[in-house]
């Protein structure tokens, strides 16, 4: 039975993943009426909807979790260093049920507007099942990477066979054994779900435009004494995690990769290599803004490619270009590039002959190359950050829309609030570290820090919160000032809006690092929320 939302809320909240769960359950400590409307019929937000084969976290389990409750620290054991999608689907519905969060919950529905008004100083909401209700604030909770975009292909939707985006995964699964199935896509999730396919389908084409740098996730089992040891002492380890720059326990270099000779370098690489994981994008200061600094990793690991690949055409063809390192996400990979040694696997280069058109179930390259499938997997990425935020009809002061406000980019103060939209409240989206931190860190820290700001209000007897012009200008000039220099700028990437034709190129996340963000975000609290006109 679906659970009508109530008509009168202090706070909704927008989503039941990670941060929805967590807006939910701090709302209700705090003595406010609060509930969470979800489009989903199940909570868990990515981690219920991308259970393509392979999907798996990128940051260890143990810095990928709640720190905010003891007791669900100390009762729940991660098994693997890098956990896969069920595993941490299992681990957000302990969280749920331990919290008996779900009462809260409406699901299988989707907020489609939301509409302010001014003189009674709350939002009016409506969804896709025909619910109305009034709240005085509502918390974007409706993630960053939460709606799947389909590439611009004539004739994709048609397609005569089965379709499937690994950001939208068929719940009842895809039958892959047997079958012809080709993926479109190598950035994380391509990368992730290539070499699972290839054991189980009859053949592979994997069809790539760019190739992305992949280092080895060398995944395996923790060590019950490990994760006990941690345990013990969690808190003060997630301390350190809270004030890094990437909310990670990552050890950042302080020499410029200049500085060291060629042995010494490869030692270092070498020792990321063997390690996995991706702390060698921080291996030395300067690879965030030194191409040819930063060129130093990438020709390391176009070595490791045409060491594994044994086809030199193929191994050529896996070797990115055109980009530099660390400019786009780095990738974690197990088995990726031995796969390509499989008989099995073909790896087609879309950038030399693009696909033109999907007709019935073959895929069509320019030259006239025809692909026959039975299964065609999207791993084409998201409409990121502001996608999920533009699907809603969000109606500020005066009915100006989100997307009007936003039109040359996100424009924010601290990511949480935006000028002409009073109460609203967006949860690890653009304008803060977000995508490109822990996010697990950036979610405690924002549903902290927001709904301590919703908590302050009705202390004080303040109805609405609205960002200042003059806030919103400094910050968001910030934002944009701490990316210039970074090659980030030059990575033609999701992080740019390069994915989606149309959006706006900016690089709208704060790299000024999580540890700085949280002082400033701590620094304007304690001065009364300086930034926001409360009245
Ligand atoms: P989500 O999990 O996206 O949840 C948002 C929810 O809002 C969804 O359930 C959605 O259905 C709902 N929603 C959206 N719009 C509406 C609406 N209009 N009405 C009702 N409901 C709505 N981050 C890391 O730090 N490390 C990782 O290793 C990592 N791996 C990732 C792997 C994948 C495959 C993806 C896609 C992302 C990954 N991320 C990772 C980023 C990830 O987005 C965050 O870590 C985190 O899960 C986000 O949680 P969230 O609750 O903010 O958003
Ligand atoms: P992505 O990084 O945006 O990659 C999309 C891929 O699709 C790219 O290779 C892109 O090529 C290709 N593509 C898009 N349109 C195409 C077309 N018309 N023809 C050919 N190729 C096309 O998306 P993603 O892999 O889903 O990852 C998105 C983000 O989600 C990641 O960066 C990460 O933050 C998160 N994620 C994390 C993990 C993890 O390891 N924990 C796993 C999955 C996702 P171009 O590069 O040429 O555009």
């Amino acid at each position: 039975m679906r659970a009508t939302p109530p008509a009168e809320l202090d706070v909704l909240v927008v989503g039941a993943g990670f941060s929805g769960l967590y807006s939910l359950h701090r709302l209700r400590t705090l003595g406010r009426t609060v509930h969470v409307i979800e489009a989903d019929d199940d909570l868990g937000g990515v981690w219920y909807r991308n259970r393509y084969p392979g999907a798996r976290c990128d940051i260890e389990s143990v810095d990928y979790c709640y720190s905010f409750d003891d007791r669900i620290v100390q009762e729940w054991t991660w098994t693997e260093r890098y956990p896969a999608q069920p595993e941490i689907l299992r681990y957000i519905n302990f969280v749920a049920d331990r919290l008996d969060l779900r009462p809260g919950i409406t699901f299988d529905t989707r907020v489609t507007e939301l509409h302010w008004d001014q003189d009674a100083a709350h939002w009016r909401v409506a969804t896709d099942r025909g619910d109305t209700l009034v709240a005085r604030h509502v918390i974007m909770a409706s993630g960053q990477l939460s709606k799947p975009q389909l590439p611009a292909i004539e004739g994709i939707a048609g397609f005569a066979g089965v379709l499937a985006h690994t950001g939208d995964w068929p719940r009842s699964g895809v039958e892959l054994s047997g079958k012809r199935v080709g993926v479109i896509g190598t950035g994380s999730s391509g990368v992730q779900t290539v070499p699972q396919i290839a054991r189980q389908a009859a053949h592979l084409s994997v069809f790539q435009r760019t190739a992305h740098y992949a280092i080895p996730a060398r995944n395996h089992g923790l060590d019950p004494a490990y994760v006990a040891d941690l345990k013990s002492r969690f808190q003060e380890y997630r301390e350190i995690a809270r004030h890094h720059p990437g909310g990670t326990h990552r050890r950042i270099g302080t020499e410029s990769a200049h500085d060291v000779d060629p042995a010494a370098l490869e030692e270092t690489f070498r020792g990321h290599w063997d390690k996995g994981g991706p702390d060698i994008l921080a291996a030395y200061r300067d690879f965030r803004t030194d191409e040819r600094a930063a060129e130093k990793a990438g020709d390391f690991v176009k070595e490791r490619i045409r060491e594994i690949v044994h086809d030199p055409e193929t191994a050529e063809r896996l070797c990115p270009k055109g980009y530099p390192f660390g400019s786009k996400r780095l990738v974690l990979e197990i088995d990726y590039y031995t796969t390509f040694n499989r008989e099995n696997v073909s790896l087609v280069d879309v950038a030399a002959d693009p696909i033109v058109r999907v007709e019935g179930d073959e895929v069509v390259l320019a030259s006239g190359v025809r692909h026959e499938l039975d299964v065609l997997v999207l791993a084409t990425g998201f409409d990121a950050l502001t996608g999920p935020l533009f699907a809603i009809d969000i109606r500020g002061i005066g009915g100006a829309t989100l997307p009007e406000a936003w039109a040359d980019g996100p424009r924010t103060f601290l990511g949480i609030g935006t000028h002409g939209f009073p109460n609203l409240y967006v949860v690890a989206g653009a304008g803060s570290p977000s995508v490109i931190s822990n996010v697990l860190i950036s979610i405690e820290q924002h549903v902290e820090w927001i709904t301590d700001f919703i908590q302050y209000q009705y202390k004080n007897g303040i109805t609405t919160a609205e960002v200042s012009v003059e806030a919103q200008d400094r910050w968001t000039q910030e934002v944009y000032d701490v990316a210039a220099p970074t090659l980030f700028m030059k990575g033609n990437s999701w992080y740019l809006g390069a994915n989606v034709p149309g959006k706006p190129r900016v690089f709208a996340l704060y790299l000024g690092g999580v540890g700085h963000y949280r002082d400033i975000c701590d620094q304007v609290a304690a001065d009364d929320y300086t930034g926001f006109t409360l009245s």
